[in-house]
Parts: structure tokens; sequence; C-alpha cells
């Protein structure tokens, strides 16, 4: 299903786009630049508060664009240190944004190293059984607009937490898209919404410090490798043979792992940056010790970091993450082969759980409220 926006929204224009619409309408092209410092870097909410332009122009931008395409329905802050933002777009779809905060030793949780993951996609069609994103199929993809301004949302959200002289800056160290949707299937999107928090017209975000995670659209990570910005890519591997990842990933029937593995390769030595490989702890379907020794091979071939993830129970869905000790086991095969590996433990290290089930609960209230 396509949505098209009444108004494009401001958080989709890069610059040179903005300029060009400016200069259609008789506006110097400096104008576009000061738009873009009041949006992303004073961060001003209306119109209004863009002094600097005339009540003409304004009325023209409120006309023409709609500044703000995601409105915060509902935030969520756990007893851990996850903060859940659920947005709603134009449509009413609703996604869901996720601050995961890492408290540094000795410091207040104000000063605890933030880390944003976001969607891409209202729903996923990629049907990977353990997922609840993908539960009711791909819905619409994102736009570019709606991309930005989940990070700007959370820019607001961490503003009326921090005192101003932060403001100017990203308020966060890491963007991660790891949430609803499959993004390297929404590629120009994506790449377009990651330029624009890239470029320093915008939020000035490292793109060193972005990471897409993707389950293994071999195509297009041999496209980002070519991408000019060195995004980090991270792997859904979930199955560290065809057989174990057939049965819960359905996109290894197209892209298997002899596929899947040499571009992954081809992308970290044209970055010479380490990829990551997650790997959801399953019981019973990939927690043998086998399918460690396997997964331990293909880290060693890619010179590759492993991320551990036990996995979170999705209401409605039979599956359930092994007991710790078996965890344990399983991350001991592949610290004794010196891979470096990270179990998460902490709940809100837990960035999928988080992502996606907020959504879900919401839609079926809305549904039952609906009746
Ligand atoms: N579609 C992309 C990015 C979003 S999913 C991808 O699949 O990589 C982000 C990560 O969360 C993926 O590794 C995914 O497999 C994992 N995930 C999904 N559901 C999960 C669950 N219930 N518990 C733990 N991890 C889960
Ligand atoms: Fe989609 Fe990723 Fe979930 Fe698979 S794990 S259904 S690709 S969001």
């Amino acid at each position: 299903m396509k949505f098209t926006p009444a108004k494009p929204p401001l958080t989709g224009e890069t610059l040179d786009s903005l300029t060009a619409r400016l200069r259609e309408n008789g506006e110097p092209a400096f104008r576009a630049k000061q738009i873009l410092a009041w949006l992303y870097k004073k961060r001003v909410r209306s119109w209004d508060e863009m002094t600097n332009l005339s009540k003409s122009l304004r009325t023209w931008l409120a006309d023409t664009f709609e500044l703000m395409p995601a409105a915060l329905v509902l935030n969520k802050q756990s007893e851990d240190v996850t903060d859940k933002l659920l947005l709603e777009l134009g449509d009413r779809s609703l996604i869901e944004t996720v601050i995961i905060r890492v408290p540094q030793e000795g410091v207040g949780v104000d000063h605890s190293r933030k880390t944003i993951c976001i969607s891409t996609q209202v729903g996923c069609a990629m049907g990977c059984v353990f997922c609840a994103s993908g539960l009711a199929g791909l819905k619409r993809d994102l736009n570019a607009g709606e991309i930005v301004a989940q990070l700007l949302q959370v820019c607001y959200r961490e503003d009326e937490r921090t005192p101003r002289a932060h403001m100017e800056l990203a308020s966060f160290d890491n963007i991660v898209v790891m949430g609803m949707g499959e993004p390297l299937a929404n590629y120009d999107h994506l790449i377009r919404a990651l330029t624009i928090l890239n470029a320093d017209w915008g939020l000035g975000f490292g793109a060193r410090r972005i990471t897409i995670s993707t389950s293994g659209l071999v195509p297009k990570i041999l496209r980002l490798a070519e991408e000019p910005l060195g995004f980090r890519l991270a792997i859904s591997l979930h199955g560290a043979t065809d057989e174990v990842r057939e049965q819960i990933m359905p996109v290894n029937k197209a892209f298997p792992l002899a596929k899947l593995l040499p571009a992954v390769k081809a992308f970290s030595e044209q970055h010479g940056r380490m990829v990551t490989l997650e790997f959801i702890l399953i019981a019973d379907v990939n927690d043998s010790l086998e399918q460690a020794r396997k997964l331990r091979d293909i880290a060693l071939d890619l010179h590759a970091h492993v991320n551990l993830i036990p996995y979170n129970t999705v209401e409605g869905l039979p599956w359930k993450r092994p007991s710790l000790t078996r965890q344990e086991r399983f991350a001991d095969i592949l610290r004794a082969a010196r891979i470096s590996v990270t179990l998460r433990r902490e709940k809100g290290h837990d960035i999928a759980a988080a992502c996606g089930q907020l959504r879900l609960k919401t839609e079926k209230e809305r549904e039952l409220a609906a009746v």
C-alpha cells in the first residue's frame, strides 16, 4: 500500500531539494539553510518560531510542507533503560522508535550513552517466524521524512531533559536501524534519510555511528558497500547452516549462505570495518553446540563480531530463549576461538523486543475499541 501525504514532510527535504523548491517560489537560496537550521539545530516545532523568515514565507511553508510528519502518541519508559516512543503517521500508521540508555560509570542517567533504534517500514514482508514486526506482513514503506522524523522526535524528547547548552548537537550517540521493517527493502528512502541525518545542514550525525541491520538482501548489501557514506552493517544470521536458517527465515531460500556470506565479506573488505553477525538464541531451534561451532567458523572467516541475543518471547509465538547455562556454553565456543562476542544481558539491550511489540499491542487495542 502506498501512502502519499497531502503535504511532503520538511524532514524529507535535502538542502538541494529545498533550495530548488524555494527558488520556484522566488526566494533566495540562503533561505533553505536558515529553515533547516531552525528545524535541526534550534529544533523549533512550529513555523511561527522561525522568526527570521517573513510572515508570507512562513505561510507558504505551512501550506507547502508538513513540519513534523510523526506525532508522539505514547512515551513508555520501562523500569530498565529503554524509552519507547510510539509515533503516529499521517495515515494513522504506528511506528516505534526506541531510546536505549546505557548509564556510564559514576554518572547519572542523563549522561548515559544513548542508542536510538529506528523503524524503516510499517510491518515487514520478510516473514521471519520469530518476529513481532512481520506478524501482520508489510503495510507500507516509510518515506525519508518519516525516518528522519523519528530522530527529531528523540531530540525533542532529550532536549526536554538536557540543558539548552547541549542543543545544536544530536542528543544521542548511535543509531541502529533495527526497528520495524527490513531497511534494505526500502533502500532509496533509507539512504536519503541517512544522508539528511549525516549532513552538516541536517543533524550532522556521523555515518560511522549508524548501523544498518538486514536479514540478508544480497544485491542490496553489495549496493550498500558502494555508498560513499560508510555505514556499519549488521547481519541477522540466526542460523549457521542453511537447514536451520531456512526454517526460521524465508529470505534464506532466495539468498542462502553461499550467496550471503561472500557478499558480507565483500562489504567488510571494502569498508575495512568489522561487520556484526546477530544471532538470536532460540531454544531447540538454533542453540546447539553444533550451530555454535558453525557460527564460530563463519565469524572467523568474515572476521566478524558476534552479537548473541537471547530470544525475547512474543505473545502468540511458541519460541523460547535457552537457559542461561546453555547460552553461556554456546558463547564459550566462540570465546574460545577469540572471537569478539557479546551476549546481551540487560533488558535494555534487547532492542528487538522493544521494537514492534508496543505497536502491535496498540493496534490490537484500537481494533477492540472500534468494535
Ligand atoms: N529487518 C532487519 C532489522 C530489524 S529486526 C533485520 O532483520 O535485521 C532487528 C533484529 O531483531 C534482527 O536481528 C531480528 O532478527 C531481531 N529480532 C526480531 N524479533 C526478535 C525477538 N523476538 N527477540 C530477539 N530478537 C529479535
Ligand atoms: Fe522483518 Fe527483520 Fe523481523 Fe525478519 S527479523 S520479519 S526481516 S523485521
